[in-house]
């Protein structure tokens, strides 16, 4: 199977001021050498804790913001290069549904306005056109045509996610990155929108990545699942690998975190030790070193290869593959 999204070496680092005067310039690496694939019609999950990069690798993706470096391939197109004008075309088949749906829809426009915007922007004209559409996408995220004449606040929070969904469908995308679209929504609400989007990758053969800063959010919605940790992308695989049978250390930690269905099957509890340590200064060699309870002396000089140790299965871990015996 062909992906539809390619992503090699990706980085992206933000130049910050330190020092007494702030004079120091230093970078925090934000995004570090990050690579991946995304089939099409595949939900790809991409997790870790606030501040590992994932919300970055999401708009680095899009050029929303710009990488560093690394390769960026839609559907076989280099787009890293391209320039912001190819890119503002090909926005329409890849867009973003955000975690706060309220900081991102207009208060002061109509439910209609808002959704016809991107109408508007890749050229449908006609006002009428543009009304049909949003009749339309309002229907098939579970709200109703009359709701096109109020504002952001007239809604919940689940609603107005319903919304933003709406928009990001307008143009018929084929790629959709989620940034944590239930993270602000209640836990029965989370589970509509999830449903809800699951619905609308089948029925519109959609492809996510789907951010997410727990493992139990994505349990049910996601194909594959990517964990990153400072930056990196530390373990990806299957689901089903992921959860019966992780192999870094950073996810079996994550895993144990994750409420059991079954209070009977009581897992080996992994805690991690300290805080995740600043990314203006991540630690040396594997960078998760400093709260790894399998750390060993090679861990602290010598990064982590990522690596595929099985077939479909990708870590980044001195514990697995043959780097031990070649470094
Ligand atoms: Fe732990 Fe070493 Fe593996 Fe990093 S490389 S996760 S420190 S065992
Ligand atoms: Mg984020």
């Amino acid at each position: 199977q062909k992906p539809i999204l390619e992503v090699k070496g990706l980085t992206k680092y933000f130049k910050v001021k330190g020092g007494i005067l702030g004079r120091q310039t230093g970078a925090v690496k934000a995004v570090d050498d990050v690579s991946f694939t995304v089939n099409k019609g595949e939900i790809l999950g991409i997790v870790g804790e606030s501040g590992c990069g994932k919300s970055t690798t999401g708009k680095s993706i899009l050029r929303l913001i710009e990488p560093t470096g690394g390769e960026v391939k839609f559907e076989d197109k280099d787009i890293t290069n391209i320039s912001s004008e190819e890119m503002r075309k090909l926005r329409r088949n890849m867009q973003i549904i955000f975690q706060d749906p309220y900081a991102s829809l207009n208060p002061r426009h109509t439910v209609e306005k808002i959704i016809s915007e991107p109408l508007l922007v890749h050229g449908i004209n006609s006002s009428k056109e543009r009304k049909e559409r949003v009749k339309e996408l309002l229907g098939i995220v579970g709200l109703s045509a009359y709701h096109a004449s109020r504002y952001p606040h007239q809604f919940s929070g689940g609603q107005r996610q319903r919304i933003g969904i709406a928009r990001a469908l307008a143009n018929n995308p084929k790629l959709i990155i989620c940034d944590e679209p239930v993270s602000a929504l209640d836990v029965s609400v989370q589970s509509q929108i999830l449903n809800l989007m699951e619905d609308l990758r089948n029925e519109f053969s959609l492809t996510y990545v789907f951010i997410a800063h727990d493992l139990s959010v994505v349990k049910h919605i996601c194909d594959r699942i990517g964990v990153m940790y400072l930056g990196r992308m530390v373990e990806l695989t299957e689901k089903d690998k992921l959860y019966d049978k992780p192999k870094h250390p950073y996810t079996q930690a994550l895993l144990s975190a994750v409420p059991l269905p079954d209070p009977d099957i009581v897992k080996e509890r992994v805690i991690l030790q300290g805080d995740v340590p600043s990314p203006s200064n991540p630690p040396s060699g594997c960078a998760f070193h400093t709260r790894c309870p399998q750390a060993m002396d090679i861990c602290k000089e010598t990064r982590p290869h990522f690596e595929e140790i099985e077939d479909n299965h990708y870590v980044a871990c001195h514990l697995y593959g043959n780097r031990l015996s070649s470094n």
